[in-house]
């Protein structure tokens, strides 16, 4: 369509005139033509609506150098290693937990066909994740177990195969909302199920959910706090007074325990959490949790229990549609392997190693990398303080970890445009910010990026013109 004469769009660059020019074929070179050439389109529709709403056409200059930036930008937005400054352990938005590197290497040594689903004994069609189950079985004292793709997923599934069309009796001071729009009540209304309510906000007693039993209950449902918490005048009922009421009527007693704590953590200087064993122990029906919160694995949600519930579960449609797949498997199997040991796991474990490294250790290490900066430049300010760390991933609410942190300051740059130079950098560095400095914490930072983060804060600039 021809434009009149006088409409600013026709002055705007011609696609062939930009592919041509010298500095976007570097681009090209660089970023590999089709990209560069889907950048020259959005940019040249970024400056045709900069046109529509009245601002002048770009110049030729200006939109080699609006390509440059959108090519940037999305470079950015590739997935990619960054270093975890922010004091949270598990970080939903950084990943949650850091693989261990037994996890890692048979990762890499599974490139190229693995037995996934092949039984090498008998040559014949095998069980997918077998020895994940077993070892999950062995650490819980559970009968059988699935894994699914996450926790919620795994809530997901075990009401729809198990409770669908029948009702579900929740305590109202469990009835949480995890990130992601993921709501319990919704969770129970789309598989199918019928969500009666129990108790108060503060404290529900075993006498309430005996009330609440019908014909037409399946399971009581617990869920564990995990990413908050009620305090103060408080009651909720243990899962082996919940178990107590399967003698009135056989219906399954499911506890979501979400951060999925395999071992008691008060030998390692933690906070009590539910075990997995122990609800096992207190003869929970079914048992479903993380594998990236306390686990520390990769994401996945396992369900761990009774063999004739779980069977069901493994029989039900969506289980293959929730499956995981051979890298979760491998990456879960070797992780939980590490507990089958749990007093290497500050060592072995990197999500229990940040959990339990001393502060004493933090501290020389922030003060470490503060040298090596100071030795270099002036015009960053770096300071080495106390903080608090959070363990997050919705695991140990409230429980404040003591650690050091780095704070810096540049004169000429104000604290947040610092701290999004820092993450512009290779790699990337998250810090969080308090009172006009960005502050990273050693307690997420592994030992072996500090020599990293010690380069990037030699070499970054924090020079005044703004970003
Ligand atoms: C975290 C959590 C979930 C969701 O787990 P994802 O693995 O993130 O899907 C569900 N229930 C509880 C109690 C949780 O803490």
């Amino acid at each position: 369509m021809s434009k009149p004469d006088g409409d600013p769009r026709s002055q705007l660059p011609a696609v062939a005139a930009l592919l041509e020019d010298a500095r976007v074929a570097r681009m090209a070179e660089q970023y590999s033509r089709p990209i560069v050439l889907d950048a020259i389109r959005r940019a040249l529709e970024e400056c045709r609506v900069a046109v529509m709403s009245g601002g002048g056409a770009a110049d030729f200059d200006a939109t080699v150098a609006l390509v440059k930036t959108t090519l940037a930008r999305d470079d950015l937005q590739r997935p990619r290693r960054v270093i975890n400054g922010t004091g949270i352990v598990l970080h939903t938005g950084l990943g949650r937990a850091v693989l261990p590197q037994c996890a890692v290497d048979a990762l890499g040594e599974l490139n190229g066909c693995c037995n996934l689903q092949i039984d090498l004994e008998s040559g014949q069609r095998g069980k997918r994740n077998y020895a994940t189950e077993r070892l999950l079985c062995k650490l819980t004292g559970a009968e059988a177990a699935v894994v699914v793709n996450n926790n919620a997923a795994a809530t997901f599934l075990i009401l729809s195969a198990l409770c669908k069309g029948q009702e579900v009796v929740v305590s109202r001071g469990q009835l949480i909302e995890i990130g992601g729009s993921f709501r319990l009540p919704d969770c129970i209304h789309e598989s199918g199920a019928t969500l009666v309510e129990v108790g108060t906000t503060n404290k529900t007693h075993l006498r309430d959910y005996e009330q609440a039993l019908s014909a037409n209950t399946a399971a009581l449902l617990r869920v564990n706090p995990s990413n908050y918490r009620i305090a103060g005048f408080v009651k909720d009922v243990p899962i082996a007074d919940l178990v107590s009421l399967k003698k009135k009527q056989p219906v399954l007693v499911i506890d979501d325990l979400g951060c999925g704590a395999l071992v008691d953590l008060g030998p390692f200087g933690l906070p009590h959490e539910p075990t997995v064993p122990d609800s096992v122990a207190a003869g929970a029906d079914l048992v479903c949790f993380s594998g990236d919160k306390l686990i520390g694995g990769p994401q996945s949600g396992i369900i761990v229990g009774k063999r004739d519930p779980i069977a069901r579960i493994k029989k039900h449609p969506l289980n293959r549609m929730l499956r995981v797949c051979k890298m979760t498997d491998v990456a879960l199997e070797r992780t939980l392997r590490l507990f089958l040991q749990p007093e290497s796991l500050p060592e072995k474990h990197p999500t229990f190693h940040m959990l339990t490294a001393s502060v004493d250790a933090l501290k020389r290490r922030a003060k470490s990398i503060k040298r090596r900066v100071e030795k270099v430049r002036r015009d960053l300010v770096l300071r080495v303080a106390s903080a608090d760390s959070e363990v997050g991933g919705g695991s140990l609410p409230g429980t404040l970890l003591p650690s050091y942190v780095l704070a810096l300051s540049a004169p000429s740059l104000p604290a947040n445009q610092l701290s999004a130079r820092l993450r512009r950098q290779e790699p990337p560095i998250i810090g969080r910010i308090a009172n006009d400095e960005v502050l990273l914490d050693l307690r997420t930072i592994l030992e072996q990026e500090d020599a990293q983060v010690a380069q990037v804060l030699t070499d970054l600039d924090v020079s005044g013109a703004r970003t």
